[in-house]
């Protein structure tokens, strides 16, 4: 596959990837879709969707990410499941290089988005599997009748932390501040929960346990104070992390490492656009990642219909 040449390539298959190979398929410009692990990327792992229009009864992640799938490859998208690790720039021919090799074209979309952020706190990589978790849809179901810690205030945390409920006893939200960052929706629901306790001011010292989570330490910023929590399951929202490690020095990243786009989705280099969470103040929607894609498709077949 070292020498395949498309009109262009599209890494990422989550909503931004999939929508722009949805429109470049459909302005029959060859397309090929890389994504290293499962299509839908983030929304994949998300419980239930309700703020995405045209599903008034809401739709899980994975079904969503499944059906803006099928749609691209209707149209005719290529898909290959490798990392891209790189792109060179050879004239006007754009190298994405992957685990499988090279492959060509004379646009690229960047839609790669974001990982879930890690704590960083003593435990949690060695327990990572073994009751730590940052997939509430993947492993919520083994922990019915369990006392979980949910950390983070923000819409990942307090949407997941309210599917949790569905199998938990009781589910301890732990949040460095004394106010949640999540919607006021998604807080009005998680307030009158019964089986929501909230921890303000609270960060995570460490995870506890020996084959598995069984506590954690939290320490209050405003007093310092060490309280011990009895846990069978942590489940960690903290915030995400632009994939972009593998652009620098080709693109100028913020200081977020997001990649600065203009409203056109255009990059400072031309002939690379892109799209979704991995842009520049993303408001990281699903809605808005699927504008992007479709914008950033627009705006490459402009550009190869200038070459
Ligand atoms: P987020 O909005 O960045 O929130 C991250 C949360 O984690 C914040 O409450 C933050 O605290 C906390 N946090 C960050 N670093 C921490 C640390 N080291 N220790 C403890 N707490 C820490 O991330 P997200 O909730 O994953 O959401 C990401 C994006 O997706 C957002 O734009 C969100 O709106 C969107 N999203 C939307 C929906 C929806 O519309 N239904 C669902 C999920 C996600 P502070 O508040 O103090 O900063």
């Amino acid at each position: 596959m070292g020498g395949s040449y498309y009109d262009v390539i599209i890494i990422g298959g989550g909503p931004a990837g999939l929508t722009a190979g949805l429109y470049t398929a459909r302005a029959r410009l060859s397309t090929l879709l890389i994504e290293r692990g499962i299509f839908g990327g983030q929304i994949a792992n998300v419980s239930w969707i309700e703020n995405y229009p045209g599903f008034p009864e809401g739709i899980s992640g994975y079904e969503l990410a499944q059906r803006m799938y099928q749609q691209g490859e209707k149209f005719g998208i290529e898909t290959v499941t490798t990392e891209a690790t790189g792109i060179e720039l050879e004239g006007e021919t754009k190298i994405v290089k992957t685990g499988e090799g090279n492959y060509r074209a004379r646009a690229v979309i960047i839609a790669g988005g974001a990982h879930l952020r890690q704590l960083g706190v003593p435990g949690e990589e060695r327990l990572t599997g073994k009751g730590v978790s940052y997939c509430a849809t993947c492993d919520g179901p083994f922990f019915r009748d369990r006392v979980v810690a949910v950390v983070g205030g923000g819409d990942s945390a307090i949407e997941e932390g309210i599917y949790l409920t569905r199998f938990a006893s009781k589910i301890n939200l732990i949040h460095r501040r004394d106010q949640l960052r999540a919607s006021k929706l998604l807080q009005e629901r998680c307030f009158s929960n019964p089986k929501m306790e909230f921890y303000w001011d609270a960060v995570v010292e460490d995870i506890g346990g020996d084959e598995r989570a069984e506590n954690i330490h939290l320490r209050n910023v405003k007093t310092g104070e060490i309280t011990t929590l009895e846990v069978d399951g942590v489940f960690i929202y903290v915030g995400l992390k632009p994939n972009t490690d593998y652009l620098k020095g080709l693109l100028t990243l913020d200081e977020g490492k997001q990649i600065i786009v203009n409203d056109q989705m255009e990059t400072e280099s031309p002939g690379i656009f892109a799209a979704g969470d991995i842009h520049h103040n993303s408001p990281r929607q699903i809605i808005t990642a699927a504008g992007d894609g479709a914008t950033a498709a627009l705006s490459a077949t402009r550009f190869l219909e200038g070459i």
